[in-house]
């Protein structure tokens, strides 16, 4: 026991003599019985030692406390600790003992990857920081002039239609695309711009092997000062050279209302070599994204001056690109979640 008016050195003493102690009843305790009659010795909320260790922080001299009160704290921690460890073994050895069955497979240990379209995503945007590109984010709901009105689509657009765009009601949707964040960029950042802007759009189609009513998408926005169609080609081809490794690229002329003119880019068939297979129906190339020369509507609609400044865009699915990468028949297979499927391309 510690005298009424303890030194410091004592009180150092006792409280290492008394977590040793309970320490070792605690460990000797061998069922829940045992362990309680050491728990109210050592940590009983009336006369436990631990407590009585407490008050006696009280006779000690003002300037000693402050040590005192740590060698209390680690003794306090030590023995609950100790305590709670034990009392986990012993209620196991006690309960569920008899239903120990070793014969059943060890329970697996998950591990975490990413998923295919994330590594994708995140692939394409390391590419284009190298080029200056930084990334933008905006909403996914929308209202109907960021997404339509802005992009220079016409009033009687058939994508304005109900069957393949999700109306919120009071003039919001879900965005179809991710290029209203061009449009929020345009408005809020003065030329020169470099973005890309990944998110998920929403459309209203079946979920079947092509199309999934909610995808990732990842857009490319370049505004300056002279830029041309020789910029786009050049910026997307040194991509698809990235991407895909050494591969033969072509563009198609293509319509899209918020680019002019517009084309489609594809890639050399990944699985055929050109030659022309069922994958890519006999043609030998693969369609990867859309581009376009930024139609002067939208520079214009986001307040930006499109006498002085041009720019370029461009669209694509990262799921489609994974498609092609993993070689893969089904969209659905990236987003149905069957951890069967995603260990195989996990990376
Ligand atoms: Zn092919």
């Amino acid at each position: 026991m510690l005298s009424d008016t303890p030194t410091l050195e004592e009180y150092l003493a006792y409280a290492a003599d008394l977590t040793a102690r309970g320490a070792a009843a605690f460990t000797a305790a061998a069922d829940e019985d045992a362990l309680e009659t050491a728990r109210i010795q050592f940590l009983g909320d009336k006369r436990g030692e631990l407590l009585l260790l407490q008050r006696a922080l009280g006779a000690l001299p003002a300037d000693s406390r402050r040590d005192a009160g740590r060698a209390f704290n680690d003794a306090k921690t030590r023995l609950t600790t100790t305590h709670d460890e034990r009392q986990l073994t012993v209620r196991h050895a006690t309960t569920r003992a008899p239903h120990l069955d070793l014969t059943m497979p060890a329970r697996h240990r998950w591990q975490g990857a990413k998923h295919p379209v994330t590594v994708v995503i995140d692939e394409i945007v390391g590419i284009f920081r190298e080029l200056g590109f930084t990334v933008a984010l905006g909403p996914e709901s929308e209202s109907e002039w960021y997404n339509f009105g802005a992009l220079n689509f016409p009033p009687d657009h058939p994508a304005l239609d109900m069957h393949d765009t999700l109306y919120l009601g009071e003039g919001a949707l879900l965005r179809t695309h991710t290029s209203p964040v061009q449009v929020r960029t345009l408005q809020r950042y003065a030329p020169p711009i470099r973005i890309l802007a990944p998110g998920t759009a929403f459309r209203r189609d079946p979920f079947d092997a092509s199309h999934a009513p909610a995808f990732a998408q990842i857009e490319g926005l370049a505004v300056d000062e002279g830029i041309s169609f020789v910029d786009l080609k050049a910026t997307l081809t040194h991509f698809a050279q990235r991407f895909f490794g050494k591969t033969r690229t072509r563009f198609r002329p293509s319509h899209f209302p918020f680019t002019e003119p517009s084309a489609e880019m594809d890639v050399e068939c990944r699985l055929c070599g050109g030659a022309g297979c069922s994958a890519c129906k006999g043609t030998g190339w693969m369609e990867i994204l859309g581009s376009g020369l930024v139609h002067p509507s939208v520079l214009e609609a986001a307040g930006v001056d499109s006498e002085r400044y041009t720019g370029w865009a461009f669209g694509m699915g990262p799921a489609r690109i994974a498609m092609l990468r993993y070689d893969l028949p089904d969209i659905r297979l990236l987003y149905d979640s069957d951890m069967r499927f995603l260990q195989q391309v996990a990376e």
